[in-house]
């Protein structure tokens, strides 16, 4: 089986206590490669060598940052079929999937970090006889621990920002999907990014993820998962007054209004329910569909998701793998089971789904839609993190907009209708991090993201991020 090693120091290490576990492609249900087993000791030598690192990083010139940040880009791109491929055999997306999003992703958040951290820069200020200006300076040696739903995607996204703004990195990858993090590591030397300044650990987030929480040496933590983690973090990180990002979990609805264009809302409605089997903060797993389209659109939203194909992940058609692991599959599958317990008609989908062949162990729940529960059961209220979608009629705008606003998260929204007005009105009255009108998951990277609620603490996008990573110094001189 391949094992799986950290990188510290601009080496590939074996974990100090020499223990590894095994991780699975849920595909074929089986496991496939060894993740170390890191602990306390391994993040010492991972401290002591960013701190090495890190004054010569901070004292680097932007510009030549930037310039290692974009090879490392680069070398992505040349090995991108490689790394999609790992990724779809490690987290189950299919591999076209992979691909467009989460390895172009990955080059993309280097390149466009790279940049904005060139254009970062403090402000200057003259009130009266009063001189200021302000130094936004790196933190030193900064963690960053990521989830396993867009391994590349968010493991880069976390870490590409922290780099660029001077800091070194201590990143966590998911224990469920470690393996293009660890692909990624082996190329930092070859990209030109000095030892110690990019880290990788792998192993438990009980273990090693709650050890970095807890280090005295890390000052800031950026943090990409569930809820229930994020508050863990919070807590610890408060001990020691450590600056924290929390980007969490989501109930998203997707809005649509009875002047929308039904087509193209369905479209929507189908790629923000189901893409990456639902494992997509940012999924619309709550459909609202107003009463007199509600028949004709619901009609059309389930014949689109029993044509969602099915099958093995590696191949170029496939639309929808397997779970990420069989714990999260049959979490998802009791949750479909408290749905039908609570009241709701299976409309699609609804239980495992058995491919033919390869596959034929693997994790997979068809697309499934779910009708006639009330907003405030379970099913309506808790994140699934799968591919299953409620829908439920809404007679006005008020309503549309209490429902949408009726659950403890609020990351994203999606609203659906030509009326440009209603679509602003109601965008403005949506409790949540970001709306999209007639579109789901458009991302300008410039744009802040993040959730209010218990979907997160802080924003992330542009120059957010790099504010997250540095402290802003203030100079100030009579004239
Ligand atoms: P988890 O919260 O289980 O894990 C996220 C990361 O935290 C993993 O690296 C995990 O390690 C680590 N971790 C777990 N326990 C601890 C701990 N006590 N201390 C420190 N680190 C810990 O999330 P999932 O991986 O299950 O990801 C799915 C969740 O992520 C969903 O809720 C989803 O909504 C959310 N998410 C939010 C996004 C956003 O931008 N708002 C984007 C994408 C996902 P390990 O895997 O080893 O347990």
């Amino acid at each position: 089986m391949q094992k799986i090693l950290n990188f510290i120091g601009g080496e590939m290490r074996e974990p100090i206590g020499g223990r590894y576990f095994e991780t699975d492609d849920p595909s074929v249900g089986k496991p496939y490669a060894l993740v170390p087993d890191s602990g306390a000791e391994d993040l010492e030598r991972a401290v002591a060598a960013a701190k090495k690192a890190f004054p010569a990083w901070r004292d680097t010139p932007a510009a030549e940052r930037a310039k290692a940040m974009h090879r490392l880009a680069d070398l992505i791109e040349k090995n991108q079929d490689a790394f999609a491929r790992a990724e779809s055999i490690d987290n189950g997306r299919p591999v076209a999937g992979c691909a467009a999003v989460n390895i172009a992703r990955g080059s993309a958040n280097l390149r466009f970090f790279a940049d904005e951290g060139v254009k970062f820069a403090g402000g200057k200020f003259k009130t009266g006889k009063i001189e200021s200006y302000t130094l936004p300076q790196p933190l030193g040696v900064v963690a960053t621990i990521s989830p396993w739903n867009l391994p590349m995607l968010l493991f880069t996204w976390k870490f590409a920002p922290a780099l660029a703004a001077g800091n070194c990195v201590i990143a966590k990858p998911s224990e469920i999907t470690p393996m293009t993090a660890y692909m990624l590591s082996g190329l930092a030397n070859d990209a030109g990014i000095p030892a110690g300044v990019l880290g990788v650990l792998h192993g438990k987030g009980a273990d090693i993820g709650a050890a970095i929480t807890r280090h005295p040496d890390i000052p800031a933590i950026s943090f990409t998962g569930g809820t229930v983690t994020g508050r863990t973090i919070y807590a610890g990180a408060a001990q020691q007054l450590k600056k924290v990002s929390l980007e969490l979990g989501g109930k998203n609805p997707t809005i649509v209004f009875d002047d929308a264009d039904l087509y193209k809302a369905a479209e929507g409605a189908i790629a923000a329910g189901f893409s990456n089997q639902g494992q997509i903060c940012l999924c619309g797993s709550r459909l609202l569909v107003q009463e007199k389209i509600y028949n004709e659109f619901k009609r059309l939203f389930v014949a689109s998701a029993k044509e969602i194909k099915i099958g093995d992940p590696l191949l170029a058609e496939t639309q929808h793998g397997p779970m990420v692991s069989k714990a999260h599959m049959e979490k998802v599958l009791s949750y479909i089971d408290l749905a039908q317990q609570e009241g709701g008609k299976i409309l699609a989908g609804g239980q495992r789904h058995i491919v033919d062949g390869r596959c034929k162990d693997g994790w997979f729940i068809a697309p499934t839609v779910i009708e006639g529960l009330p907003m405030d059961c379970r099913t309506n209220q808790e994140e699934i993190f799968g591919p299953v979608v409620t829908i439920m009629p809404f007679k006005t705008e008020e309503e549309a907009v209490a429902l949408a606003n009726g659950v403890e998260y609020g990351l994203a929204a999606s609203v659906w209708t030509q009326d440009r007005e209603k679509a602003d009105r109601v965008s403005a009255q949506i409790e949540s991090g970001i709306v999209w009108q007639n579109c789901w998951n458009v991302r300008d990277l410039h744009t802040p993201f993040g959730g209010v609620k218990k979907s997160g603490v802080g924003r992330e996008g542009g120059r957010r991020a790099l504010e997250f990573f540095t402290e802003e110094k203030t100079v100030s001189r009579i004239a």
